[in-house]
């Protein structure tokens, strides 16, 4: 049998690309592998987004060249944004690449990979389906119990942020038809997810694919329908919104939806109308504000995270003021903040990049300083407090616990018996402790009580109060 690893780099979407990747190499009869040597194909999926990426996969790649060098039928993949942006040229660039591979081409991987080892030359393909878009569709895990899954309802991005390399790595905006989007969501359900997260580079400029962008955003709709045709999700995120597409009905679904949360993902990039401008964002910083209030009305302790970027070229000291207070103001209670970083085909490129390193590195601290504080106070806040958490998996750092997620999206730590699995339910708990990113809590009612593996009696000899016993008090869907 052959066997693949797989190295993922970037953002959700990436993430999600992976899996359709290990769904394609499983149906050619490939299976995973942690160990290199025991792989035939290591392949590297990409992100492009910041200069960083670059490094990251030049240096992932450069720890399997005595490993490529030594085992000669070991096909080496790169796929992804990097992909994309390089094509062919990334042959060249990194002499143990066989195989260049685009988002939009991840079906032909089987192909190309027959290709290198009939003893072909290394190969790029790197096309973007904008005629007939395809998008893989999500086959619902059986034996992975997972818990959350991922559903691509738009793919590229129209918007000309300037400097974003996106519109280059992946294209014009394609969307795919509700009743696709939601038929993939039934099956996963009935798989055992409970949490799906539309997936789109701006996912609430969402249209159904035969109707024209002038009408506007559908989103909201989108979302309704998804909670009226498939009641039995118990939760329904999405990211990356876009702020101009935050309409008022997609604020209204929130205030009228239980199966959205209490929290939106809502990058911003600055506070300062100027920089907004130079960005090409297309709204100012009022609009966000009171698209962010407007928010956190919609729903009792709705809460608000972001993405910025410090250090865009021209940022001055004031414009900086203006996003420390925009954060102070909108509340958020988890930044991701990032310097600018110039990217090719960007048209950032033309403004240079003026802002030093130092300086940028010194903004990026008084940021996080801020955001940190808040996040510590909205964590603190929760301390004592009730919580439903969806339960993913064991702790990587203590097996007496298991990690979750709040409905809000706050990360949960739980103690959970070992041995009891308790992946994918929902589950009551009080938050006891706060950590600098994270929650201690313990379960509200008892944790069912599982009898030892050997200790089970024949099945004739269960009695009907010991089934009673079995059966999980905790799941509430
Ligand atoms: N859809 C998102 C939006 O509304 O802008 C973009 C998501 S992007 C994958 C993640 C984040 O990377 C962006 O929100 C932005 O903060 C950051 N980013 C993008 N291009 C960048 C650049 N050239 N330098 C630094 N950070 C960048």
């Amino acid at each position: 049998m052959r066997r693949y690893l797989i190295q993922t780099f970037g953002c959700q979407m990436n993430v999600h690309d992976s899996l359709r990747i290990e769904e394609v190499l499983s149906a050619q009869g490939y299976a995973a592998t942690d160990a290199p040597e025991l792989a035939d194909l290591i392949l590297f999926n990409t992100c492009s987004i910041r200069e960083k990426a670059d490094h990251k996969l030049r240096s992932a790649v450069g720890t399997f060249r005595e490993l490529k060098e030594r085992k000669r039928d070991l096909v080496m993949v790169v796929a992804g944004c990097m992909a994309q942006q390089r094509g062919e040229a990334l042959l060249d660039e990194i002499d143990l690449v066989d195989v260049v591979i685009g988002p939009d081409n991840i079906a032909e991987l089987p192909e190309l990979v027959g290709h290198v080892r009939a003893g072909g030359p290394p190969v790029a393909r790197t096309v973007f389906d904008l005629d007939a878009p395809s998008f893989l569709q999500a086959h619902a895990p059986t034996d992975r119990h997972e818990a959350c899954a991922y559903v691509t309802v738009m793919k590229g991005c129209d918007e000309r942020c300037t400097f974003c390399i996106v519109p280059y790595t992946r294209g014009a905006e394609r969307y795919r038809t509700s009743s696709e989007i939601i038929a993939e969501i039934d099956r996963l359900c009935d798989a055992g997810v409970k949490e799906v997260t539309l997936l789109g580079q701006t996912v609430n400029s969402w249209h159904e694919p035969h109707e024209s962008a002038e009408g506007g955003s559908r989103f909201a709709w989108l979302v309704e329908r998804i909670a009226r045709e498939v009641p039995k999700l118990a939760r329904l995120r999405y990211t990356s919104p876009h702020p101009r597409h935050m309409t008022d009905a997609l604020i209204a679904a929130h205030a009228e939806l239980a199966v959205l949360p209490a929290h939106v993902h809502l990058p911003v990039q600055s506070g300062s109308d100027r920089v907004l401008r130079r960005m090409l964002r297309r709204y100012r910083r009022q609009d966000f504000l009171e698209r962010a209030a407007k928010l956190r009305a919609a729903r009792p302790s709705f809460t608000l995270s972001t993405d910025i970027i410090v250090g865009f070229p021209g940022e001055t000291e004031e414009d900086f003021q203006q996003t420390l207070s925009l954060v102070r103001e909108a509340g958020f209670v988890s930044v991701f903040a990032f310097k600018y970083s110039p990217r090719p085909h960007t048209p950032a490129l033309r403004l240079g990049d003026d802002v030093p390193e130092e300086l940028k590195s010194e903004r990026l601290e008084r940021l996080f300083e801020v955001a940190d504080a808040q996040q510590a106070a909205h964590l603190q806040s929760l301390v004592g407090s009730e919580l439903e958490v969806l339960l993913e998996g064991r702790s990587k750092t203590d097996p007496a616990r298991m990690t979750g997620r709040s409905q809000r999206h706050e990360i949960v730590h739980v103690a959970v018996p070992p041995g009891l699995d308790m992946r994918g339910k929902l589950v009551k708990v009080r938050a006891s402790s706060a950590y600098k990113r994270s929650l201690v809590a313990e379960a509200v009612e008892p944790w069912p009580r599982l009898p030892p593996v050997d200790a089970f009696p024949p099945v004739e000899a269960v009695q009907p109060a010991r089934k009673q016993a079995l059966r999980l008090p905790l799941v509430s869907s």
